[in-house]
């Protein structure tokens, strides 16, 4: 089966932070799979490391204020183009981000409180019928 994986939870340091998420329990389960890796936030042009983001009111925005709601929606567009051209099976995503977080995210106040919701990028994948699974239901 061919499997996209969020970039950072095989270890490509592409989080806001420059760090990465790296898990064992992926490693272990794409073993015999064709694997591609994706970071939509790079590909949407934003640094690494860059300032933290949570969805606001439905915008995603930087900590300090920034609207970053284009490059965001950009970076998951160009993803899905990826995911399709690929013919890509299923998704493993990392839980919580603004782009990846498939069953929870942080609340916009970015006080660490997370409610139930969804990333960008993992909304734009179900949206396409693309199967997609929080790293944390592995
Ligand atoms: S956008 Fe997704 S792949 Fe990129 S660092 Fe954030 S959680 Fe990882």
């Amino acid at each position: 089966m061919k499997i996209a994986v969020s970039a950072c939870l095989l270890g490509e340091n592409c989080k806001y932070n420059g760090g990465n998420n790296y898990s064992e329990k992926v490693l272990s389960y794409i073993q015999g799979h064709d694997v591609i890796t994706v970071c939509p936030e790079v590909l949407g042009g934003l640094s690494v490391p860059r300032e933290p983001a949570e969805i606001v009111g439905g915008v995603v925005k930087h900590k300090d204020g920034t609207f970053v709601d284009k490059e965001f929606r950009k970076g998951a567009e160009l993803a899905l183009k990826q995911i399709i051209e690929e013919e890509v099976e299923l998704v493993i995503l990392q839980s919580r981000s603004p782009s990846c977080g498939v069953n929870s995210i942080y609340d916009g106040t970015f006080s660490g409180k997370i409610i139930s919701g969804e990333g960008v990028y993992a909304r734009l994948l179900k949206d396409n019928n693309i199967r997609v699974l929080d790293v944390a239901d592995l």
